[in-house]
């Protein structure tokens, strides 16, 4: 009898777990490790805000979220998307609802339940999770090292696909411990940077004090020349929220280059100029900048202070200059906040460090999935949609080097 071919994955995240799975429904004997006591961690993290797994829009508009779409990252999108992950969700007892803004969410509205029913699939599909064992060394010829509470192990497997994360948030296990690890072994790295992050602001102590915490809603950012509509919050040290996460890439390269970048917020981005000059021009004339702000142009307190923050001085009281203000309030950006503060990580093993299929080129038979990756995408389901993807075509080019079966094309986008 031929034995099944052993595969290790490391890292227990949902790159990691996905992975597990498809290999060990195709016949493999999988092992997932991961240096901390219980899995998915961070998954269960993204499900206290409801766990946004994914995004309804159409498929160009959706592909054209990623700052940049290389081929190996389309191909698995093409292969394993939106609906693909939502069946797969469903299957697990976990039907998914498609929310006001789009975005696609299990119906419990939180990942607790998912990762469950997840874990029992798994441990009946007869993938050991070993917990508490850290990747500590990747030798020349491939064989992992793992530290864990008895000492140090040589785990030796037919193949084996890295899902080690970011370093955001490594407080839930992903903590870009990895770089140095695959730096020795000539793996190309783009640096680990902050992704989806807050803003920092150099906001005067009255106004930190008084509006950390609220929201400004339907408005606009824009740097040079990428606009990002939604949401933002006020924070103590500045802004954060979906509308300023987008723009993440374009920010931070700003302040890479030029050592400054500038944000434009438009607080009425439905009305033009000249139709907001014409409400302000229609307010009574008794009422105060406030309140003409307010019942014309329906500004909260918030915006309306931010407003006179970004003016450092009295509000212009012609209608066509408050027009243009309130259009145009220009925010500069000191700084982001800090990579352990970030959603996700942006940089990580560089495309041309893969061969076909998700595998290092330098170590033949490791292959790498999920958010360690140098693909960088917003907030509202494209995370988790890349990185499931990603597991997907990293299972599926490593069952064809084992000689499995492999998993059976998914859903058409
Ligand atoms: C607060 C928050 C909310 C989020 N919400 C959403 C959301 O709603 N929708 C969305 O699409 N995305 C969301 N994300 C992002 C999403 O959670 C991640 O993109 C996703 O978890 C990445 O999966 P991964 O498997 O690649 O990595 P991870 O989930 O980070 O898993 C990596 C695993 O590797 C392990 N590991 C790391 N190094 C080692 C080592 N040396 N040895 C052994 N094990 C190691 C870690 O312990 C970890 O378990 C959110 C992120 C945060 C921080």
């Amino acid at each position: 009898m031929t034995r099944a071919p052993a595969v290790v994955v490391v890292g227990a995240g949902p790159a990691g777990l996905f992975a597990a799975e498809r290999l060990a429904t195709a016949g493999a004997a999988v092992t997932v490790y991961d240096r901390m006591p219980s899995p998915a961690r961070k998954l269960l993290l993204a499900g206290r805000g409801g766990l946004n797994l994914t995004h309804s829009e159409p498929r160009a508009a959706f592909r054209a979220r990623y700052e940049a779409l290389p081929p190996l990252l389309s191909a698995a999108l093409e292969a394993f998307p939106p609906a693909a992950l939502r069946a797969w969700a469903a299957g697990l007892g976990e039907p998914t609802f498609v929310g006001t803004s789009g975005r696609v969410f299990p119906e419990a509205f939180k990942a607790s339940p998912l990762v469950r029913a997840w874990l029992a699939r798994l441990a009946g599909l007869g993938v050991s999770l070993v917990m508490r064992h850290r990747l500590v060394e990747i030798a020349a010829a491939g064989a992992l090292t793992f530290e864990g509470p008895e000492g140090r192990t040589v785990v030796p497997c037919d193949a084996a696909l890295l899902a080690l994360g970011g370093a955001s948030w490594p407080r839930m296990g992903s903590d870009g411990g990895w770089t140095p690890l695959l730096e020795a072994r000539g793996v190309a790295l783009n640096s680990l940077r902050p992704s989806n992050m807050g803003v920092e602001m150099d906001w005067t102590e009255a106004f930190a004090a008084r509006f950390a915490g609220q929201p400004l809603k339907s408005v606009a950012f824009r740097i040079d020349d990428r606009t990002a509509r939604g949401e933002a919050t006020i924070t103590a040290q500045g802004l954060e929220g979906g509308a300023i996460y987008a723009l993440s890439a374009p920010i931070r390269e700003s302040l890479a280059t030029h050592g400054a970048a500038r944000l434009h917020l438009d607080l009425k981005p439905d009305l033009d100029g000249a139709a907001i000059a014409r409400r302000l021009a229609g307010a009574r004339p008794k009422d105060s900048l406030s309140a003409v702000l307010k019942k014309t142009l329906a500004l909260t307190p918030q915006a309306i202070a931010l407003l006179r923050e970004a003016a450092g001085g009295p509000l212009p009281r012609d209608p066509a200059g408050l027009a243009a203000l309130v259009k145009d309030v220009v925010l500069p950006v000191p700084g982001v906040r800090p990579l352990d503060r970030a959603i996700s990580t942006a940089g990580g093993v560089r495309f041309d460090a893969l061969g076909e299929g998700f595998e290092l080129a330098r170590l033949p038979g490791i292959f790498v999935a999920g958010e360690m990756l140098d693909w960088e995408g917003p907030t509202g389901g494209y995370l988790l949609q890349a990185t499931f993807a990603t597991a997907a075509a990293a299972a599926a080019a490593m069952a064809v080097r084992l000689g499995l079966r492999p998993p059976s094309p998914a859903a058409r986008w």
